[in-house]
């Protein structure tokens, strides 16, 4: 496994479709903690397994209310709708406006391998939403309108390069 560090917008594990998570072992527990420590580090409120460059269906939020951790997490209700400007760590400085459910029901394994069902709304829902889109490699600037979308382009662009740079050091250290 190649060194566990924030994957920004320009890596493709972030448009990959996450692998569900068939194990959960110390391998699972470890990668947790990594995530929980990445995500503070960089004052994060949530973050998804792939962001950290690891093919699984594994997220974690923190919206101030407490650590999350959901292994395989699968929203199985969703109702309402409401629309809030989203950040993303993937994609340092760009800000979207996205339409999500207001309350959802989701259901995951936690690290002991314990069914947990949940009804969320409001703030976490949303964050959750957000995680759980990155395990389908879904990013916030798929709902991005075309005039956003004319606004972030460059910004993009900047962070894609930077990105390409990163992947090119990292594999001739190989
Ligand atoms: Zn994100």
């Amino acid at each position: 496994m190649s060194s566990l560090r924030l994957r920004r917008y320009g890596d493709p594990i972030l448009r990959r479709k996450a692998k569900w998570v068939e194990r959960i072992s110390s391998e699972e527990r470890g990668l947790l903690s990594s995530m929980a420590k990445i995500m503070y580090e960089n004052e994060g409120i949530g973050l998804a397994a792939p962001q950290i460059g690891v093919d699984k269906r594994i997220i974690i939020v923190d919206t101030g209310k407490g650590l999350l951790k959901l292994i395989n997490p699968q929203v199985i209700e969703e109702e309402g709708e409401d629309s809030l400007s989203e950040g993303c760590l993937s994609l340092p400085e760009i800000f979207v406006p996205v339409n999500r459910a207001k309350k959802i029901r989701i259901e995951g394994l936690n690290e002991d391998k314990k069914l947990v069902k949940l009804r969320i709304e409001g703030f976490l829902a949303r964050v959750i939403q957000h995680e759980v889109d990155h395990l389908n490699g879904v990013l916030i600037i798929d709902y991005a309108t075309e005039k956003r979308m004319r606004r972030i382009k460059d910004n993009l662009e900047r962070i894609a390069n930077h990105t390409k740079m990163v992947l090119e050091i990292e594999n001739k250290g190989r």
